[in-house]
């Protein structure tokens, strides 16, 4: 299959240029240009807004009993494991990432159709009793218009977890693609249109953060802002909702840690820190960032961990079609350089490498599995979020120790406990400031279950029941009866 060389942008259900002309989109596994996509300017963000309102306040969407919402939601899904070869490998091309890491994305993108499509019935308001003169009952109705923004990272199942979400509780949505691999996305407009998703419910606009994301995120006509991303541009983001007085969801990444201690069962905690940290090269806003070890299997963790990293076999996300011992490219030179740089800086600090923390010479954008050791609580490679395949460890003394190390952040996505002994999970899993916290497994939960920050890694979640109550709004009815 040949990619096409430029991709369009959709809105009100038309494939569309982009005012702000085409950028060229680059395949992290080589280097070189892939395919060129249409770069929307503030009018196309316009237009794309007032397809999307338009749309949502015809009623087209939600006048529709909601099992109808929810099979065209599920049908979506449907549409992408149907043209799950494809999609990979478009997502592999342009994010470097392994096929089969691809191939695990494609499907996480059509579960959450699956899923928020069988919540699509579920969202119903209650009645309040207030004597027997009135009947009181609330209803939820769909904010309007949901604008997403979408990070690079996992560029698929980003939007899919908005966009299934916001469609089925009858939100209409304006998508803004990520600069660095925005092909993909391209997809959602083919699957809404397959699942009769009427025209403006769904557009997606490629543009740069500053231009087509800041005229989104500022533009009147949008009722709701959903992002993943940095921190700063979390505060922009917000701070144009304030503007409006609009709720957003900010998932801002993390600095993550799990914490190992003498009894936990270490061949699992192996297999665990391959996924944690090794799983689309690092760049995971979940990702087992850091790594707090007691001291009595310190060394010998180190060591393993250490030969899983040096045993990876690195290098472009085609030639990786099966699930092994392999790893893919970073999505860019800069983001790959910059994690290569963190590492260097991590040494003159005093960390030691135990594994990796080299670029790859090879053309790509490449960086070696990385183990750092030897880090302390005030190293610059303890607080800040690296994106990349590099784990930090650290080592403890006492549960109150690691508790203090693991809290040690401006971060609180996620957090791990490795035990065998239930109570002492439990102890730390209330005392870590975290939105989510793994025992005995990284990345413990699913679509199902809530996922958001504690601290600067954002507020409200995404994923799970929580997430429906981000795109409804409670409307109350009281009736005086005679
Ligand atoms: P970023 O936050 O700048 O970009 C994420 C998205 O926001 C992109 O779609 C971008 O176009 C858009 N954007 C940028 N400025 C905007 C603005 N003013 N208004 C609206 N939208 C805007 O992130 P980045 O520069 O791609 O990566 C930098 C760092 O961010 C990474 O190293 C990593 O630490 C973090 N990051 C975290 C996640 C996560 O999953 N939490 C994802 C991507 C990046």
């Amino acid at each position: 299959m040949t990619l096409k060389p430029v991709w369009q942008n959709y809105i009100n259900g038309r494939f569309v240029d982009g005012g702000a002309g085409l950028l060229d989109v680059d395949n992290p596994g080589t280097g070189e240009i892939l395919a060129q996509q249409a770069i929307a300017d503030a009018a196309d963000v316009y237009m794309a807004v007032s397809a999307a309102r338009q749309c949502h306040q015809s009623g087209v969407l939600s006048d529709l009993r909601p099992v109808e919402r929810s099979r065209m939601v599920r049908k979506m899904g449907q549409y992408f494991l149907d043209h799950i070869d494809e999609i990979a490998r478009v997502l592999t091309l342009e994010a470097g990432k392994p096929l089969w890491e691809a191939h695990i994305e494609v499907e996480g993108a059509a579960r959450y159709f699956e899923y928020y499509g069988n919540q699509a019935e579920t969202v119903e308001g209650r009645s309040i009793p207030l004597g027997k003169d009135y009947f009181d009952f609330t209803v939820y109705e769909p904010r309007g218009v949901s604008a997403q923004i979408i990070p690079w990272n996992y560029p698929l199942e980003m939007t899919a977890r908005g966009i299934a979400a916001a469609l089925a509780t009858a939100n209409t949505v304006v998508i803004k693609t990520p600069e660095l691999d925005p092909l993909s996305n391209y997809y959602f407009a083919k699957a809404a249109e397959m699942a009769s998703f009427p025209d403006g419910a769904v557009n997606i606009i490629c543009g740069y953060g500053h231009e087509a994301g800041a005229a989104l995120c500022a533009h009147k006509g949008v009722d709701q802002i959903v992002f993943t991303g940095s921190v700063p541009t979390g505060i922009a983001i917000a701070t144009a909702a304030a503007q409006n007085i609009v709720p957003c969801i900010l998932e801002l990444g993390g600095k993550s840690a799990a914490i190992v201690h003498a009894d936990a069962d270490l061949d699992k905690v192996l297999d665990d820190v391959r996924w944690g940290i090794y799983f689309n090269a690092g760049q995971v806003c979940s990702a087992m960032s850091r790594m707090i070890i007691h001291e009595d299997v310190h060394d010998e963790m180190v060591d393993r961990v250490a030969d899983l990293a040096k045993g990876l076999s690195v290098g472009p996300g085609l030639d990786r079609p099966e699930f092994g011992p392999n790893m893919g490219a970073m999505v860019s030179k800069k983001q790959r350089d910059r994690a290569a740089n963190l590492c260097a800086q991590a040494q003159t600090e005093g960390a030691q490498i135990a594994a990796g923390g080299h670029k790859l010479n090879i053309p790509g954008h490449f960086l070696e599995p990385t183990v750092l050791t030897n880090i302390t609580r005030d190293m610059n490679i303890a607080q800040e979020e690296i994106f990349g395949p590099v784990l930090s460890v650290m080592k403890f003394k006492s549960d109150q120790d690691a508790i203090d190390i693991a809290n040690d952040s401006e971060y609180g996505l996620v957090g791990g406990v490795f035990t065998q002994d239930i109570d002492r999970a439990m102890q730390m899993a209330r005392q870590v400031q975290a939105g989510q916290i793994y025992i005995n497994e990284w990345y413990a939960g699913g679509v199902e279950t809530p996922f958001g920050g504690y601290k600067n890694s954002g507020y409200g979640r995404e994923k799970g029941r929580e997430a429906l109550w981000n795109y409804v709004q409670t409307k109350n009815i009281g009736i005086r009866l005679k």
